[in-house]
């Protein structure tokens, strides 16, 4: 059995105990309606300069930051932000812009639809951003297709769309996807070593109920139009859709969950990082 995720696991822990973090990293966003269509992402949200823009000068330009070892390794990319108001998967893409990994090289790109953030809503001036994925076609905006090409130039081992969901996948207590790992079938037994590592030292010792416990969700293989499916159907690579739930859990727990399975993915597949 390989441990380098449940190890990672530990020291996400730890890290998110001590923190160096980016300033304001679990600051709320400010329900601002006067929020100008332009500004920089919300309020209190660490943002360095990116590497890379997608869509410069329109209300779309959003930024791309690589993190590269001097040691060679796999690639991994991470996108968060198809959905405005799910918080906490951006500042997790976030503190992982903060890192530098050990070996490899990390793309993020933690504010896809920079509309649907500024807006504080779901989605978008395109709609659900994350149906703009069919699988063997092109995507379905300019947007995600310039999100496409830069994944794609990245030539990825491995892959990630992070978000948060109201409810909690397969539970009665609220509907929806979160506390959940959406693996595509390469992702599957990271996944699996990943949720055991969460439940032992997140959800288990913590107040919330077995409710909260993480599952993993269906594969992500090209049946739907997810940004995830393509991770499955067109790259065929090891993928997650990872999905922490809002329904009674704090931005902070959020962040960390997300941080800390984003992490236990990558050192599975050997982007390990110094905490
Ligand atoms: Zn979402």
């Amino acid at each position: 059995m390989k441990l380098a995720g449940a190890t990672a696991l530990a020291g996400a822990a730890s890290q998110s105990a001590t923190a160096k973090q980016p300033p304001e990293a679990n600051q709320s966003v400010a329900a601002d309606e006067s929020c100008p269509a332009r500004s920089p992402i919300p309020d209190g949200v660490w943002t360095p300069t990116p590497d890379e823009t997608i869509l410069p000068d329109t209300k779309f330009e959003t930024g791309v930051y690589v993190r590269e070892a001097k040691r060679d390794g796999p690639t991994a990319v991470v996108v968060a932000g198809q959905h405005g108001f799910e918080r906490s998967a951006q500042d997790a893409a976030m503190r992982l812009v903060s890192l530098t990994p050990k070996q490899g090289k990390l793309v993020v790109i933690p504010h896809a639809d920079v509309t649907a953030i500024h807006g504080h809503s779901y989605s978008g001036d395109l709609g659900n951003l994350n149906r703009h994925w069919p699988t063997g076609e092109e995507p379905k905006s300019e947007l995600a297709r310039e999100l496409w090409s830069v994944i794609e130039e990245c030539d990825p081992d491995v892959a990630f769309d992070l978000h948060d969901s109201k409810g909690i996948y397969g539970s009665d207590l609220a509907d929806g996807v979160g506390q959940a790992i959406f693996p595509t079938p390469e992702g599957v037994d990271a996944a699996s070593e990943v949720i055991d590592g969460l439940n032992d030292h997140y959800i288990g010792p913590s107040e919330y109920s077995d409710e909260y416990l993480f599952t993993q969700g269906n594969e992500q293989s090209g049946s739907n139009p997810l940004l995830s499916h393509t991770f499955g159907g067109d790259l065929e690579i090891p993928g997650w859709l990872i999905e922490t739930t809002r329904y009674e859990t704090s931005l902070t727990d959020r962040v960390t969950w997300c941080f800390a399975a984003t992490v236990g993915c990558l050192a599975y597949h050997g982007l390990e990082f110094d905490f």
